[in-house]
């Protein structure tokens, strides 16, 4: 993915490119330690967790660019175990909050907890330790397609590997290559397309099995069957988990402890799934405008 020849002053960007897409990057800042945003504060702790944690935003601000504000001012609290979904238009700040809960950059103005501790007081490692991220555009390593799985969790056996890719709906497709599990991936190796990328990470996050989860339209790339067989697996690991969910398909946040709407970096709508449909606003609006074209699916099906 990385190539080494690359001058040192480009890495930067790439790196600022690849960091967007949430790949576990902690391989590279080996080489790129002064690229970080974020830096384990002179006296940052682990975190501890005795059980499954509640998450915290409160009143966070965000900007990457001081001249252009991306969240103003959003607070929702995921209770230990439950799952919070967050819907919204492309822009509208949703894949910013999970970056800034994986703590890729640090909050302009409010805080994010876990377990009521501010992440900007815990180390990075931690912290890493306890999400499971399935990105929106994974990024692969130049590894085998093992390592790329295994990756969520050091010491995993091959049978587990191979579990968790059963779970994805993957294990079929590597088990058809010539190499199987040993074929490398990435720049250097086998091109996955998005959809079988995605499930890579289903695979890794499944594998990881953190108390803390946050899919980002972690199935948008997949066919809707690959997508329907997989969304029962996420729920399963969502199932006791504090799972922050962003989602491009209504269907998949209906049973949401909460569900939000994020509009512009503020929340326009907040409730479950039967309050915001009796609210008839925006979310009452896309429920509608989903299902008449879930029907014209199943129709040209
Ligand atoms: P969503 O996931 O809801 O589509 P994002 O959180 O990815 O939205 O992005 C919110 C806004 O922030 C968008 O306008 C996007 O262009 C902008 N943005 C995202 N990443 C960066 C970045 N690294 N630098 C500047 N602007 C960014
Ligand atoms: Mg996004």
């Amino acid at each position: 993915m990385i190539q080494l020849y690359i001058p040192l002053n480009f890495l930067g960007v790439i790196y600022r490119e690849i960091k967007q897409s949430l790949a576990d990057l902690d391989r590279m800042f080996v080489f790129m330690d002064r690229e970080r945003e974020v830096d384990d504060a002179p006296d940052a702790v682990p975190l501890q967790l005795a059980t499954c944690p509640a998450v915290r935003f409160e009143d966070v601000h965000f900007a990457y660019d001081p001249a252009r504000p991306i969240l103003r001012g959003v607070s929702f609290e995921i209770p230990a175990g439950k799952t919070v979904a967050v819907v919204g238009p492309s822009g509208s700040g949703k894949s910013t909050l999970a970056r800034l809960l994986f703590r890729f950059y640090d909050v302009q103005q409010g805080r994010i907890a876990i377990a009521g501790q501010d992440i900007r007081s815990l180390t990075q490692a931690s912290l890493r330790q306890a999400i499971g991220i399935v990105p929106q555009d994974t990024v692969l390593f130049n590894d085998t397609v093992e390592y790329n799985i295994a990756y969520g969790r050091a010491g995993a056996s091959h049978d587990e590997v191979v579990a968790a890719a059963q779970a994805a709906r993957i294990h079929d497709f590597i088990a058809g290559t010539p190499q199987g599990y040993a074929t490398r991936v990435g720049e250097r190796g086998l091109k996955l397309s998005g959809g079988e990328k995605q499930r890579v990470a289903i695979a890794r996050t499944l594998l990881k099995n953190p108390p803390i989860l946050i899919f980002d339209e972690a199935t948008s790339a997949l066919d809707s069957a690959n997508e329907r067989a997989i969304q029962a697996e996420l729920q399963s690991a969502a199932r006791n988990k504090t799972t922050l969910l962003i989602a491009h398909r209504l269907s998949t946040v209906v049973d949401a402890h909460e569900i939000l709407v994020l509009d512009a970096g503020q929340i326009l709508e907040r409730g479950t799934h039967a309050q915001l449909l009796a609210l008839g606003g925006r979310y009452a609006e896309m429920w509608s405008l989903q299902q008449s074209q879930a029907v014209g699916d199943e129709a040209l099906a």
